[in-house]
């Protein structure tokens, strides 16, 4: 379902920003969903990132609020109105450039709050006064307890990414910041999955949603080309030269389950002569930004990275993604081999198995519902000389926590997953997302089809046995949490 953006009668300075950005036509997400958030419903939505997501919300959501448009710069007259939530830092800085961009023709005022810096600029923003507020939550608990912060006068309520929100295990901020806010208001969720715990949520805080579903979160794009080799943990990094040789391939995302196996692949890799960064979630918000830059830039071959720090990252033209860590979690596989193959280019997902990630890959044939054929990788070269005396570099250490498993202590809030950067209007960096118009946002994600589920059915001679490393914490049963909330309490 495609259609223009004409058909929706947006209001003159909304429609400017978006022929600006060179949309043609809508995205599946949008079509379905700015119709309905135009009416004021709520809506559940299942789409990730780079389906077009936030406009789908945005638009809608600023032509709602240009009623409230004003010139007067008097704090009072620019309440906030609408709050956009997302788990990391980057997600809100992306989201939060878009919603500018979208905004730029109207008064509305924009901005966005995240953790991990100084909060007196921020605070700065707020006092002024702004109608679309974007935050990570701990940040925003932290200015609503400040009372820089005062939502109630929010009208919608964006929780984006909210699956990735309740992994964080950003439950009880969520309950406590929706408790500030009116009950009568509009809310939508966006979610890649919706697992039970969504589900709940959605049964908690949103009125009879319209369910939209455009991107099935168990589906790999078609334009991406999957291929598994067989490699020892010693002859990853070789394989890695090799594909990149034989396929001519300039730029890679390089997946590891570990920050140390990030750090130390990095480092490896570029004593090799390949300029690598590294980005995972102990590097520092500025570093973050420069090697995504760098990256962006061309200045940076391979951008070694952990699940953590690359999920939903809007970058396009990367033509190729390695797993060099076969993902502990099948869904993980997804989201990474999505960074490649986006806005309809073709790309190539190599993931290097070793001998011990046979149940690993079984889960992910389980969940692609197709049988994988393990190649074994012709070399042509010999090794790269080694350089570092370790057994294997950059492996990671099934002892080492995996990046997303680990979790703050208690009385922390996790602000390692928000950060710290300066606002992005100040810093610069971080370029907003080049539009795309390609007919990969009309089918963002191929099923399978019936074929290829029958012969799966038939390959699969026993059932693949699902389980979790002994080094990973299994998922916290946010369920367990949720209470009834009193709402509108005061903040
Ligand atoms: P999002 O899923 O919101 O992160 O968007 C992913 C990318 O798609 C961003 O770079 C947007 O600028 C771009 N985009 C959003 N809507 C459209 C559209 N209708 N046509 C082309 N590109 C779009």
């Amino acid at each position: 379902m495609t259609s223009s953006f004409s058909n929706l009668s947006l209001a003159e300075p909304l429609a400017r920003a978006v022929a600006e950005m060179g949309y043609e036509s809508m995205t599946p997400i949008q079509a379905q969903a700015i119709p309905v958030v135009l009416t004021g419903q709520d809506v559940m939505g299942a789409a990730q990132t780079g389906t077009g997501k936030t406009a789908a919300f945005s638009l809608p959501l600023l032509q709602r609020l240009l009623k409230h448009e004003s010139s007067s710069t008097s704090p009072a007259r620019h309440p906030v109105r609408a709050l956009v939530l997302l788990p990391t830092r980057e997600l809100a800085d992306q989201v939060a450039q878009q919603i500018a961009l979208y905004a730029k023709y109207t008064k509305l005022r924009s901005t966005v709050v995240f953790g991990g810096m100084d909060m007196k600029p921020q605070t700065l923003e707020l006092k002024k006064g702004v109608e679309v507020l974007v935050a990570t939550p701990g940040r925003l608990l932290d200015h609503i307890e400040a009372k820089n912060a005062v939502l109630n006068q929010v009208e919608y309520v964006v929780l984006d990414e909210a699956d990735r929100m309740l992994d964080i295990g950003f439950l009880p901020d969520l309950q406590r910041i929706l408790s500030y806010l009116p009950k009568q208001r509009t809310t939508l969720l966006f979610s890649a999955t919706f697992s039970p715990e969504i589900k709940r949520l959605a049964g908690s805080y949103l009125q009879d949603p319209v369910t939209i579903e455009v991107a099935r979160p168990n589906e790999t794009a078609s334009t991406v080309e999957q291929r598994f080799y067989s490699a020892g943990d010693d002859d990853k990094r070789r394989a890695i030269h090799q594909v990149l040789k034989t396929r001519g391939i300039k730029q890679a995302f390089i997946f590891v389950n570990s920050k140390l196996g990030c750090g130390r692949l990095a480092r490896s890799l570029e004593r090799e002569g390949l300029k690598t960064a590294a980005l995972h979630g102990d590097k520092s918000q500025d570093e973050r930004l420069k090697a995504l830059d760098a990256f962006k830039q061309g200045e940076v071959d391979l951008l070694v990275c952990t699940d953590v720090a690359a999920r939903g990252l809007d970058i396009k033209d990367v033509p190729a993604v390695f797993n060099f860590d076969v993902p502990f979690n099948a869904e993980d596989y997804v989201h990474r081999i999505g960074r490649t193959g986006r806005a309809g280019a073709s790309g190539l997902a190599v993931t290097l198995v070793s001998g011990s990630d046979a149940r690993l890959v079984a889960d992910i044939e389980k969940l692609l519902k197709t049988k994988l054929n393990i190649e074994t990788l012709a070399y042509d070269d010999a090794r790269p000389e080694r350089t570092s005396s370790r057994p294997s570099e950059g492996r990671s250490d099934r002892g080492e926590r995996t990046e997303r498993f680990e979790r703050p202590a208690r009385a922390e809030r996790p602000e390692r997953y928000e950060g710290s950067a300066p606002r992005a209007a100040s810093r610069g960096g971080f370029r907003p997302a080049v539009a795309s118009r390609d007919p990969f946002f009309e089918k963002p994600y191929e099923a399978p089809t019936e074929a290829a589920l029958a012969q799966w059915e038939a390959a699969r001679s026993a059932p693949a046995v699902r389980g979790l490393s002994a080094n990973i914490k299994p998922k916290r049963k946010v369920a367990a949490l949720f209470k009834p909330v009193e709402q509108n309490a005061p903040s």
